[in-house]
């Protein structure tokens, strides 16, 4: 029996599955996970090979398909997220894509909500209609436009909560109950909290993605993604569609992320309690006019928040008065946090979305989505707390 197997049968808590998850060890039984750093296998003879080539899963084949380091990784998300299948993917933009691209055809309709990483809206909005996919986005928080939306046929609901940046929610169960009345598959781009933050899967959804990339990682070393989901959908609608496209996970960006994984839990809680603990300094701020925290009690969905995630997470955003002007001020006054448009890592990070990440996003569908030229987005590290606070209140002071 495949030690995951046991593993999931003891029902042992998130904290431990994430150190003791998927591993498998060879035969010289080593602590830390092998890397398996091989894109092909050998046969010990023609009969073999032709046996591999007639049963999908018997052995490894060739690594676009699947790789044993990769296989951990895959195995340890999957018990995490409480999922029947998972596949990693080399980029979290590979996972969103092949998540809708493998289960989508021309004549289909897709609804997204409306605040989403700018690359998901740009898949939704440029490249599936060009494929004959026709899509509509709404107000994420408001479930009377998701009701009018899903009066339509639709194929997939596709939703990021919190959203980047504004921090707005979706709330996952009652949208959950109206994809499923629609006959539609619910994506939920759960990057921002994480499989210990936010369980969609429990919360109703059918399918989550993930950008390793971030939290998962935790270190800003390697790129991954990963897409989980019923063995169904996993095996038979993705799996062919990663096969033959390829958007493979690295071995040795999967084995980094497995050990990322084994320190997540520990990593969260430093990151959300500084970020707390940073919101409500902001807050408080004469300088500053509005900070986005879910767990913030000024948040317009603070009861939602404490519903449906178990803490505020890593992000908080927050504008500064005085616009973009104040904005880039204020970046460059900062001597400990770095500027970069990356966010999850253990160092603390502050982006301007408007001129980077949202940068390619009309103004007005920036307005729409709440994000000014006064909006700043800071991923709150590993640092002592208490030198990120010196570090804004500097700053904000300049
Ligand atoms: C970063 C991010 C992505 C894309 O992930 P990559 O690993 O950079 O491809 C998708 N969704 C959200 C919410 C993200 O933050």
């Amino acid at each position: 029996m495949p030690e995951s197997a046991r593993l999931e049968e003891t029902e042992l808590r998130l904290a431990t599955r994430l150190v003791r998850g998927g591993v498998r060890r060879t035969g010289h039984q080593e602590t830390s996970e092998g890397l398996f750093l091989t894109s092909g296998y050998v046969y010990a003879s023609a009969e073999e090979a032709e046996a591999a080539f007639v049963t999908d899963g018997l052995r490894y084949v060739y690594s676009r398909f699947a790789n044993p380091t990769v296989k951990i990784f895959e195995e340890k998300l999957r018990l995490v997220e409480g999922a029947e299948a998972c596949r990693a993917v080399a980029s979290g933009m590979a996972a969103v894509a092949a998540a809708l691209l493998c289960q989508l055809r021309a004549g289909d309709r897709v609804v997204a909500s409306r605040a989403l990483f700018g690359s998901c809206w740009w898949i939704i909005a440029e490249l599936l209609p060009r494929y004959g996919i026709a899509t509509e986005f709404v107000a994420g928080e408001n479930l009377d436009a998701w009701r009018a939306a899903l009066a339509k046929p639709t194929k997939a609901v596709f939703v990021e909560t919190p959203s980047n940046p504004t921090m707005t929610l979706v709330d996952l169960a009652e949208l959950a109950k109206l994809t499923r009345a629609a006959g539609a598959a619910l994506i939920v781009d759960n990057v921002f909290a994480t499989p210990l933050l936010q369980r969609p899967l429990e919360l109703g959804a059918d399918i989550v993605v993930y950008s390793a990339t971030k939290h998962i990682d935790g270190q800003g070393r390697c790129l991954g993604g990963a897409v989980l989901g019923s063995a169904s959908f996993i095996d038979t609608v993705l799996g062919p569609y990663l096969r033959h496209t390829g958007p493979a996970l690295s071995p040795f960006n999967a084995w980094t992320l497995l050990k990322g994984l084994e320190t997540l839990d520990v990593r969260l809680e430093r990151h959300n309690a500084s970020a707390l603990r940073l919101a409500r300094f902001l807050e408080d701020h004469p300088r500053v006019r509005k900070v986005y925290y879910p767990f913030l009690d000024s948040h317009p969905q603070a009861a939602l928040a404490r519903r449906q995630m178990r803490a505020g997470g890593s992000i908080v955003s927050f504008e500064i008065k005085g616009g973009k002007a104040a904005a880039f001020r204020f970046l460059d006054a900062l001597s400990l946090i770095d500027i970069s448009n990356n966010l999850g890592d253990a160092k603390s990070l502050v982006t301007h979305p408007w001129t980077t990440t949202h940068a390619r996003i009309a103004p007005e569908e920036k307005l729409a989505q709440g994000i000014t030229e006064e909006l700043v987005r800071l991923s709150v590290g590993l640092e002592d707390p208490e030198d990120l606070e010196a570090d804004l209140g500097r700053a904000l002071n300049a």
